[in-house]
């Protein structure tokens, strides 16, 4: 899958994008990432970006040619499916089922305001979707930009080591994640469940279906009433 980035600060991705697995990823070519600077688009001796929002008021505007050309870049590069995608706390709300819908794209332009937003009239002539990462603002597009990356990536095939650890997520099929635990058996006196140390596949398998179903009642009743439970889970459950 490929992502092409619009930004005005490039170096905020080219550090946080060569750890882990999808540093891993992009080096071995599973993912492709590329930068552009949305300042090289400006076409006046200052670089200039920005400017005052007509009818006042505080805060800079981006200009709508300076962002318009950058997007066309973009597009000219990158497959004709992939949607430009403007990061917005106006836009959608990211879920783990828009996260998968996009995960099956071959790729994205993902377009990081800042200031105050981006000239509406560029939003709308070169934008195909909003997306927003919750209900509150950041100070630009590039913390929600790599959100979208890390969490469409990790959904690619190639980019986890195991793939089975994604397909038992939290979400993925409507339910939390069961609690993991590792090596000691004994922590400060609390111990490792001892279904865990039993060796028997089958009822580790049961226990850990159990104790998601739980967990999701516990924390995420709407989640569950969303989904609904099949008989042997409703059992599971008042168990
Ligand atoms: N004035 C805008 C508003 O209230 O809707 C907020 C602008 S914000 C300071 C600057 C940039 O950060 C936005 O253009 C957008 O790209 C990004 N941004 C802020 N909050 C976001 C969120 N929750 N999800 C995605 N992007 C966000």
């Amino acid at each position: 899958m490929r992502f092409h980035v619009l930004t005005l600060f490039p170096g905020l991705f080219e550090s946080v994008l060569s750890y882990g697995v999808l540093g891993r990823a992009v080096e071995q070519g599973h993912l492709g990432l590329e930068l552009t600077d949305i300042r090289d688009f400006s076409r006046d001796r200052h670089r200039t970006v920005d400017d005052r929002p007509f009818g006042g008021g505080p805060g800079m505007v981006m200009r709508p040619e300076v962002t318009a050309a950058a997007v066309d870049h973009a597009r000219a590069r990158m497959p004709a499916e992939a949607p430009v995608v403007y990061l917005s706390p106006q836009g959608e709300t990211l879920d783990h089922q828009k996260v998968a819908e996009l995960a099956d794209l071959p790729g994205l332009t993902l377009l990081c305001g800042r200031y105050e937003g981006i000239d509406e009239r560029a939003l709308e002539s070169r934008v195909d979707r909003e997306l927003s990462i919750g209900d509150y603002v950041l100070s630009g597009g590039e913390l929600a930009a790599l959100v979208v990356i890390d969490a469409v990536s990790r959904l690619q095939p190639e980019v986890l080591g195991e793939p089975a650890s994604a397909a038992e997520d939290s979400f993925v099929e409507g339910l939390l994640d069961c609690p993991h635990y590792t090596r000691p058996q004994d922590f400060e006196g609390r111990a490792v469940p001892e279904v865990l140390l039993s060796g028997d596949h089958g009822r580790i398998r049961q226990w850990r279906r159990q104790q998601a179903l739980a967990r999701t009642w516990e924390r995420r009743p709407e989640l569950l009433r969303e989904r609904g439970l099949s008989g042997p889970e409703r059992a599971l459950l008042s168990e």
